[in-house]
């Protein structure tokens, strides 16, 4: 997988504040990526990840790990027993009793104790590595776009497994590893408690497997999809006619300035009722609105006209 060239697009397509993350989980006698360094201070997995997309390629075995939470649940160490009861949950009063803490605990999605030996992180661009999972840190929208891009890609809608515990562990490592599909994870008290994720930001995590399908997509949707949704084309005539009463037999008037329009027929085109049609007048062809009847008002006319050549009054 090209890494960089993966990740200049996502990062220019997405508008991404932060670079993508690659992770790797390693198997015991797996060896340290060349590019990445055992950090001089342990760091819970969640800071792991944010200090990877600052630009730090990290190898992360059992004794760099500060969380023993996520550490356990990443495969890298024995579970405490004090964990794996649920009883630390509720001197936190992050659980209401032992049974919901257990019911929590027993839904979790984990690894098997000792399946894997460290975590290997760096930003996707820099990665020396085939990553098992790419996290992101992005606003909603962002994340809707690598959603839309998915479905552009496999016509499948998405399905997401999350929970306000163990986020950045199960959720963004095992969840997408054990699944191969992409999860989206909003954060847990941990991890906003010990990263510097902001209160508008999310995270999402892709399998590798998808990313090569999901980056050409993006590429095409970054032709007219996300520039139109990002400049809100439907919003500001709709806006306009807001506050003022309807009025009595309010009939519809499409106009079409004859002057400017191109008469390309995008406007006939993508009406979803058939109101406009393209007209012949003295050689040029005009958009012309033949059932102006059947408008609903979307805009969508006016939001897809090159030339701005239509009013709807
Ligand atoms: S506003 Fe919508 S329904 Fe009306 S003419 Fe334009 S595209 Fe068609
Ligand atoms: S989209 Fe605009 S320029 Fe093209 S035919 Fe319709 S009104 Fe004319």
């Amino acid at each position: 997988m090209d890494c960089k060239a993966i990740a200049a697009v996502l990062k220019r397509e997405l508008g991404l504040r932060w670079d993508p993350v690659a992770l790797k989980m390693l198997r015991p006698g797996e060896a340290k990526p060349a590019s990445c360094v055992q950090p001089a201070t342990r760091l819970r997995h969640c800071q792991s990840v944010i200090a990877a997309r600052r630009g730090n390629a990290l190898y992360m075995p059992p004794r760099s790990h500060a969380c023993p939470d996520g550490a356990g649940i990443l495969g890298l160490v024995e579970m405490s027993a004090k964990l794996r009861s649920g009883e630390l949950y509720l001197l936190f009063r992050k659980m209401p009793d032992l049974a919901t803490a257990q019911q929590m605990i027993a839904e979790r999605p984990e690894f098997p104790s000792g399946a894997y030996a460290a975590t290997a992180l760096a930003p996707l661009k820099d990665a020396d590595f085939e990553p098992d999972v790419v996290i992101f840190t992005l606003w909603p929208e962002q994340a809707m776009w690598l959603c839309c891009a998915q479905t552009y890609a496999t016509g499948r809608r998405q399905e997401f497994r999350l929970s306000g515990f163990n986020s950045a562990c199960s959720d963004l490592v095992v969840t997408p590893m054990q699944s191969d599909a992409m999860n989206i994870s909003l954060g847990c008290y941990g991890s906003r408690a010990a990263s510097e994720i902001d209160d508008f930001e999310l995270y999402l995590s892709l399998p590798a497997s998808l990313l090569e399908k999901i980056t050409p997509a993006l590429q095409k949707l970054g032709k007219k999809s996300i520039p139109e949704s990002r400049r809100k084309i439907y919003l500001p005539p709709v806006l306009d006619r807001v506050g003022a009463d309807l009025a009595e037999n309010e009939k519809t008037e499409i106009k079409v300035n004859e002057e400017i329009c191109i008469g390309c027929g995008l406007c006939a085109a993508f009406c979803p009722t058939s109101v406009l049609e393209l007209v012949e007048k003295n050689g040029r062809f005009f958009s012309a609105a033949t059932a102006p009847e059947r408008c609903s008002h979307c805009y969508t006319c006016v939001g897809q006209c090159p030339a701005r050549a239509l009013q709807i009054v």
